[in-house]
């Protein structure tokens, strides 16, 4: 039990990351290793995720780093196999690796509508293709899945573990932004709790983090533009973008022990954007 135990909050944890080439992802990775996890980094983006991993290494973490297409089934598995067999265990999943979909629509004819200005006008359900819809449930609700079923056999062994699920503000509540989107954060939240009802006798925890704007290259193109940035900002009631910090600080409290009565919850850091 690490009551009352000052310093680093994972000694001894081996941690799976997806999505950790960038943005989140990567400062998940980097808080897990600072706070003595051995870190896995997984992503599409394998040149990306190995920049990220030497880092954490160069400064005297532990860390390597494997491509994983989160939709792959089997990528999960040899990936599951390859941290457990390098580490002997696997005590937590962050499953970070998401697609915002703005690059399957058609924004020139968004823009020629009179959107995407970011605040009331803006995507709209009519605007998605099949494919679009697909691509993003892919990626951000069945990539959670696949990660969530080939990760539970490992944690069993281990004795149990956390699964942290990165859904969204758009998980919570609608808006004007892509609906697959939001769709696929909404399916996060309850895979999220179905799982933390379903495993608890297994001593597996799950936990969804529920972001507001965030700076980092998904919002990139959404914040250049100054409408949009303006109008965010304005349904921030502290007043700035978030930084990957302030998510990754609360994946390192889910995937601590202090968080051992955790499980179900929802864990939503946005600046005070529901709260209005
Ligand atoms: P990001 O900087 O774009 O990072 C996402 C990472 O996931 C990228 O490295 C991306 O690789 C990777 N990825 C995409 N598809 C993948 C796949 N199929 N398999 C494996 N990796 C894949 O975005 P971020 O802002 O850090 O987002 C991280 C998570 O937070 C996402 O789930 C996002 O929906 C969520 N979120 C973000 C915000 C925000 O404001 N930024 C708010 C709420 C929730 P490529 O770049 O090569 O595609």
């Amino acid at each position: 039990m690490s009551e009352d135990r000052p310093g680093p909050r994972l000694p001894g944890k081996v941690a799976l990351v997806s999505g950790a080439a960038s943005g989140i992802g990567a400062e998940t990775a980097r808080q897990f290793a600072r706070h003595g996890a051995a870190v896995v980094l997984a992503d599409v983006d394998e040149a990306g995720a190995t920049a990220v991993a030497e880092a954490i290494t160069a400064a005297g973490g532990d860390a390597w780093a494997t491509r994983l297409d989160v939709v792959d089934e089997a990528g999960w598995r040899a990936v599951v196999a390859a941290a457990e067999a390098r580490h002997g265990r696997l005590d937590v999943l962050a499953n970070v690796a998401g697609v915002s979909g703005r690059g399957e629509m058609d924004m020139a004819a968004i823009a020629a509508r009179g959107g995407h200005s970011g605040a009331r006008v803006g995507f709209e359900v009519g605007d998605l293709s099949l494919a679009a819809w697909n691509r993003v449930m892919d990626v951000n609700s069945t990539g959670v899945f696949l990660g969530t079923r080939e990760v539970i056999p490992a944690m069993r062994r281990a004795g149990g573990g956390s699964i942290i699920n990165i859904s969204s503000i758009c998980g919570l509540a609608g808006s004007f932004a892509n609906a697959a989107y939001h769709a696929s954060k909404g399916a996060v939240r309850l895979l999220t709790k179905a799982t933390a009802a379903q495993h608890a006798a297994d001593r597996i925890r799950a936990n969804s983090i529920h972001p507001g704007f965030v700076d980092t290259p998904m919002t990139r193109a959404g914040h250049a533009n100054n409408a949009e940035r303006t109008a965010r900002l304005a349904a921030t009631p502290l007043g700035v973008f978030g930084q990957p910090y302030d998510i990754a600080m609360g994946c390192v409290y889910l995937a601590s022990d202090e968080a051992r009565w955790v499980t179900g919850s929802e864990l939503v850091i946005d600046g005070g954007f529901m709260a209005m």
